[in-house]
C-alpha cells in the first residue's frame, strides 16, 4: 500500500514536472507567435523499432552468444543453476528454458515461480520458436509474476524445446528506455548526472548528443544548431530523460488558427505526459528492483555469514576476501587475519599442489567446479580435515571474477572413519594389529623377503594355562594381562617387528630382515623374560608362563603355511612342557595334523570300546598301606599303542567328547568295584568340568545302581579351576553327590589362583596337592612353607588330603612332615591295570587329619605329628 502511495506521488511529481516543461515550451511558441512567426506544433515522429533495427543497434551476435548458450545447457541437466549460470556468462540479464509445448522447464531468478507455466499462447516469438524459427521479440512478454523481457527465442536441437535469452524489462535500462521511446517519441537519450548519454533511442538513435548541452535544457525548451531540446529530470534519479529533434521537423508554421495549434500542443503535452507517466512508472519500478536487490543481497550476505558451513570468495590469486563466521570458527583465524593470506598458507603442505592444479584447471575452463577432501592447518597447528567444493564466478562477459569456497567440516567424522578403519585392522583389547592385519603384513613381508637379504621368522606365542587366570580371577583381570603381556612383547621387539594378537591369549611375532635364527630366538627369549616377570593385576601378583614357536619363511610359503608351521612348533613347545619354545621342523607338521585327526578317531574309539582303565593307589603316607585308587583312562589306540590322557583329553573336552568318555570311565569304575563287593576302599575317577551341570548326578546315579555299588565306594576328582569355576546347577549338583556319600576332591590343588579360603565355599571333602609342589620340595624353603600352609588348613577343614607325585622317600617323609596324610606317586605304585593291582585291606579308607594324627603316633613312625583340626 505504502509503494502505492510512494508511486504515484512520484508519478505526480513527474507529471507537473513535464507539464511545466510543456507550459515552458508552449510560452516559448507563443514567445515565437509574438515574434511574428506563426504558432509552433510540436510533432513526436516516433516509430516502433523494428527487430531488425534493434539487432543491428545491440549487436548482431546475439543469437551466436544464445546459441553457445544452449550449447553449453545442452549437455547439462536443464536446472535452473545451469541455467543461471549460464545466462550469466553469455551476458543476458534473463532466460528461460521451454519444453518443446512451450512449458517453463527452469528460469532466472528474475522469474521466480514460472516453473510449468505455458507461454506459448502468450507469445508470438515463442511460438515461432517452438515452430522452429529463430525469432526476436521486443514485445514484452508479460504473465502473472513474469517480469517483462525482450527476448529472443532459439528452437533447441534435438528435444524440441526453445531458450530465450535477453534483456529483462527491469534490469536492463536499454530495454527500459527502448519501451519508452517505441512509445513517446522521436529522437531521446537518457543521461546519468554528469550528462552522458546511458542509453538512447528513437530516430537516428546515436549514443552521442552531438553537442548538445542538456542542462541548457533544463531551464526549458531550447533550440541549439536547429534542433528542439526538451530535458527533464527522473524523479527519485540522478538520470535526466533528454529529448531532441531538428527544429525543423518537430516545428511547422502554425495553420491560421491557434485553436488548432494550441490543440495539438495540448494533445502533445497530454501525450508527453503519459509518456512521462509511463516513464515514472517504470523508474519506480526499476527503484523497486534495486530495493529488493539491495535487500536480497543483504539476505544473501547474512545467510552466507550465518551459514553453517564455512564460505569464503577467494580472488583470483587465492586470498580469502569474505570469509563466513564459520570459515573463521573453523580455522581459528579472525576474518582479518584471514583476509592477509591465501588459501595456500592454510593449507596442509601435502595439499597443496593438488588445490593449485584443480584452481589452474578451473581458471582454464577444463572443469566448472571442484570438490575435494583436504587439510587445513589450523591457527593453533591442529590439522583440519574438510570437504571442499570451488566453483569459479564469472561476470557478464565471461571474464573470471572471484572463486566461491564452501567448507565443510570432517574432522569428526574422519576420526570415525579412521576408528572404524581400526577396529577393523587392530584388536580392541590390547591395540595390536589383528588377524587380518596380520596376515596382510605378513604377506607383503614374504614379498619383500623374496627380494631382501635375511631371514623372514614369525613366532607364535601363548600364554600357559591362560584360561585359570579368567577362570579364578575373572575376565577383567585375564583382559588386564592380556594388555600388560601385549605392551612387554612390543618393548621386547624392534620398530620394524610386527606384535598381532591372535584371540585369545595368543600372540604372534613377524620378524622380518632377521640375520640369523640365534638372533630370532633372542628375540623370543627376551619376549619369554619380559612376559614371566612377575604380573601385578588387582592386588594379585601373578606370574604367567610362555611358550612359542618359531617358523621360518621359505620362498614358496604364504602367509597361513607359515602361521601354520609356527602355531605347530607352538604346539610341540606346550607338549614338552610349556614355558619354552621350539623351532619348527617338518615332524611337528605331522604331529599337529595327528592332533586334528584325534576328535574324528576319538568319536570311533568310543564305539569300538578302546579305552580302559589304570589304577594308581592312594597310599596312607606313614605306612605306605594303599586306602584307595585313582582311575586313570588309557587308549588302546589300534595302530599307536596305549595313549596316555595327554594326547587326547584337550581334544576330548574341547569337542565335549569327554562326556560320553565320562560315562564310559564311571562304568569301567563301577564295574571294578563291583569285583569287590565286600570291599570298603572307593576308586576316585576324574571329571571334566563340561561334565559337571549336564545331568552328571543322574549318570553317576544310574552307573552305581547299574553295578550295584553304594555310593560310598565312589570319590571324584574335580580339578581346582573345575571346582572355583563350577557355578549354579554345578555347585548344587556337586552338594547332592556329597549328600550322597560320595567323596569330592580338589585336584591338582596349587595351580590354579584360588586363595586358600574360597575352598570353604565349595563342598568338596578333600585336596589334592599338584604335583609341582611336591617335586619342589626340599628344593627351596618357599615350597616347603606352602605344602605346610596347606596341609594346615586342610586339617583346619577336617578334609582328605593327599600329595600328587611322590616320587621319592625324602618327598614322602617331608609331606609326612608338613602335616600331609595320603600320597599317591611313582613312589609308591604306578597306574596299572586292574588285573596286576595289589588290592588294599578290606576295611581301607581314606582318613581325616584328625585320625591319621593317632594312627602315626601309634606307628611311631615319626615325632612330628600333624596339627590336629582347628
Ligand atoms: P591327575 O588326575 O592329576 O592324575 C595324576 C597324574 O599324575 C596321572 O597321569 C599319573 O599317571 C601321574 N602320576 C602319578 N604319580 C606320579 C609321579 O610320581 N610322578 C609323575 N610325574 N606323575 C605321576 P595321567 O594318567 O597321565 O593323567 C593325567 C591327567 O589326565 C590326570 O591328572 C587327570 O587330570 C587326567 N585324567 C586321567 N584320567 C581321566 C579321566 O578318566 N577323566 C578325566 N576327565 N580326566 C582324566
Ligand atoms: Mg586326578
Ligand atoms: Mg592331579
Amino acid at each position: 500500500m505504502l509503494s502505492v502511495v510512494r508511486t504515484s506521488l512520484r508519478v505526480t511529481a513527474a507529471a507537473l514536472c513535464w507539464a511545466a516543461v510543456v507550459v515552458v515550451a508552449a510560452s516559448t511558441v507563443a514567445n515565437s507567435q509574438s515574434q511574428g512567426r506563426d504558432a509552433l506544433v510540436v510533432r513526436f515522429a516516433g516509430r516502433a523499432e523494428t527487430s531488425a533495427e534493434f539487432i543491428s543497434a545491440y549487436g548482431d551476435d546475439i543469437f551466436a552468444r544464445e546459441q553457445r548458450m544452449a550449447n553449453a545447457l545442452m549437455n547439462k541437466a536443464t536446472t535452473s543453476a545451469a541455467l543461471i549460470r549460464e545466462t550469466e556468462r553469455s551476458g543476458f540479464t534473463a532466460a528461460l528454458l521451454l519444453d518443446k509445448r512451450g512449458h517453463v522447464l527452469s528460469s532466472s531468478p528474475a522469474h521466480p515461480g514460472l516453473h510449468g507455466v505455458n507461454l506459448a499462447p502468450r507469445s508470438s516469438y515463442i511460438t515461432a520458436a517452438l515452430a522452429g524459427s529463430q525469432s526476436v521479440s521486443t514485445d514484452i512478454l508479460s504473465a502473472p509474476g513474469l517480469v517483462p523481457i525482450v527476448a529472443f527465442a532459439l528452437p533447441l536441437e534435438g528435444n524440441g524445446g526453445v531458450l530465450t535469452a535477453g534483456f529483462d524489462f527491469e534490469h536492463s535500462p536499454l530495454v527500459n528506455f527502448l519501451a519508452v521511446s517505441s512509445i513517446s517519441g522521436t529522437q531521446g537519450y537518457l543521461v546519468d548526472a554528469a550528462g552522458t548519454p546511458i542509453v538512447f533511442g528513437g530516430d537516428g538513435a546515436n549514443t552521442s548528443l552531438n553537442g548538445v548541452d542538456p542542462d541548457r535544457a533544463l531551464s526549458g525548451p531550447t533550440v541549439v544548431d536547429g534542433r528542439l531540446i526538451v530535458s527533464a529530470p527522473i524523479s527519485g534519479t540522478s538520470w535526466r530523460l533528454v529529448l531532441t529533434a531538428p527544429e525543423s521537423a518537430v516545428v511547422s508554421p502554425a495553420t491560421s488558427s491557434d485553436w488548432v495549434a494550441w490543440l495539438v500542443l495540448g494533445v502533445a503535452a497530454l501525450a508527453t505526459l503519459v509518456g512521462l507517466v509511463v516513464l515514472q512508472l517504470v523508474g519506480s519500478s526499476r527503484r523497486r528492483v534495486m530495493d529488493a536487490q539491495a535487500q536480497s543481497e543483504e539476505q544473501f550476505r547474512l545467510t552466507i555469514d550465518h551459514a553453517p558451513i564455512g564460505m569464503s570468495l577467494v580472488d583470483l590469486d587465492g586470498r580469502f576476501l569474505r570469509p563466513n563466521s564459520q570459515m573463521c570458527r573453523m580455522l581459528g583465524y579472525e576474518a582479518s587475519e584471514l583476509s592477509t593470506m591465501t588459501f595456500r598458507d592454510i593449507t596442509h603442505p601435502d595439499d597443496v599442489e593438488m588445490d593449485s592444479g584443480l584452481v589452474r584447471k578451473l581458471l582454464n575452463g577444463l572443469i566448472p567446479h571442484y570438490e575435494r577432501e583436504k587439510r587445513y592447518i589450523r591457527c593453533d597447528g591442529s590439522t583440519l580435515w574438510v570437504r571442499l567444493s570451488v566453483s569459479l564466478v564469472h561476470n557478464a562477459a565471461g571474464k573470471p571474477l572471484h572463486f566461491v569456497g564452501q567448507v565443510q567440516d570432517m574432522t569428526e567424522m574422519r576420526a570415525a572413519q579412521e576408528n572404524l578403519e581400526r577396529r577393523a585392522l587392530y584388536d580392541s583389547l590390547t591395540g595390536l594389529p589383528n588377524r587380518g592385519l596380520l596376515v596382510d603384513r605378513l604377506t607383503h613381508a614374504l614379498v619383500d623377503h623374496r627380494r631382501d637379504e635375511g631371514l623372514l621368522a614369525v613366532a607364535f606365542c601363548d600364554l600357559d594355562h591362560f584360561k585359570r587366570v579368567n577362570d579364578s580371577l575373572g575376565h577383567h583381570a585375564g583382559d588386564l594381562l592380556l594388555q600388560e603381556v601385549a605392551l612387554r612383547l612390543q618393548d621386547s621387539v624392534r620398530g620394524s617387528d610386527t606384535v598381532a594378537r591372535m584371540g585369545g591369549d595368543e600372540f604372534v611375532i613377524i620378524l622380518p630382515r632377521v640375520t640369523s635364527l640365534d638372533l630370532a630366538t633372542s628375540v623370543l627369549d627376551r619376549a619369554k623374560l619380559s612376559v614371566e616377570r612377575p604380573i601385578e593385576i588387582d592386588g594379585h601378583l601373578l606370574t604367567v608362563s610362555f611358550s612359542a614357536g618359531l617358523a621360518v619363511g621359505g620362498p614358496d610359503d604364504s602367509a597361513e603355511m607359515l602361521l601354520r608351521d609356527a602355531d605347530s612348533a607352538l604346539y610341540a613347545a606346550k607338549k614338552n612342557g610349556r614355558s619354552r619354545w621350539e623351532i619348527y621342523t617338518a615332524a611337528m607338521r605331522s604331529h599337529a595334523l595327528l592332533h586334528l585327526s584325534v576328535e574324528g578317531e576319538l568319536h570311533v574309539a568310543i564305539e569300538n570300546d578302546e579305552f580302559e582303565l589304570h589304577y594308581q593307589p592312594i597310599v596312607t603316607l606313614a605306612d605306605r598301606r594303599t586306602v584307595a585308587f585313582e582311575a586313570l583312562l588309557r587308549w588302546r589306540h589300534p595302530t599307536r599303542g596305549l595313549l596316555l590322557p595327554a594326547s587326547f583329553l584337550d581334544v576330548a573336552e574341547e569337542s565335549h567328547l569327554i562326556v560320553d568318555l565320562g560315562q564310559v570311565v564311571l562304568r569301567q569304575a563301577c564295574q571294578f568295584l563291583a569285583r569287590h563287593p565286600d570291599e570298603s576302599w572307593r576308586v576316585f575317577v576324574n571329571v571334566a568340568p563340561v561334565q559337571l551341570g549336564r545331568d552328571f548326578n543322574g549318570v553317576v546315579r544310574r552307573e552305581l545302581e547299574a553295578a550295584g555299588v553304594p555310593a560310598s565306594r565312589l570319590g571324584l576328582e574335580i580339578t581346582e579351576n573345575g571346582v572355583l569355576n563350577a557355578a549354579g546347577s554345578s555347585l548344587t549338583e556337586m552338594q547332592e553327590l556329597r549328600d550322597m556319600g560320595i567323596e569330592l576332591l580338589m585336584d591338582d590343588f596349587g595351580t590354579g589362583y584360588s586363595a586358600l579360603s574360597s575352598v570353604l565355599t565349595t563342598p568338596i571333602t578333600g585336596i589334592k596337592l599338584d604335583r609341582s609342589f611336591t617335586a619342589r620340595l626340599g628344593q627351596d624353603e618357599a615350597s616347603d612353607r606352602i605344602t605346610s600352609t596347606v596341609a594346615d588348613l586342610v586339617a583346619s577343614l577336617g578334609a582328605h588330603g593327599v600329595v600328587e607325585g611322590i616320587e621319592t622317600d625324602d618327598q614322602c617323609s617331608r609331606a609326612l612332615h608338613h602335616g600331609w596324610v595320603h600320597g599317591q606317586g611313582y613312589l609308591f605304585a604306578r597306574p596299572a591295570p586292574e588285573a596286576s593291582l595289589t588290592l588294599p585291606d578290606a576295611n581301607a579308607q581314606l582318613v581325616s587329619p584328625g585320625h591319621a594324627a593317632d594312627e602315626v603316633a601309634e606307628a611311631e613312625l615319626v615325632s612330628l605329628s600333624p596339627p590336629s583340626p582347628a
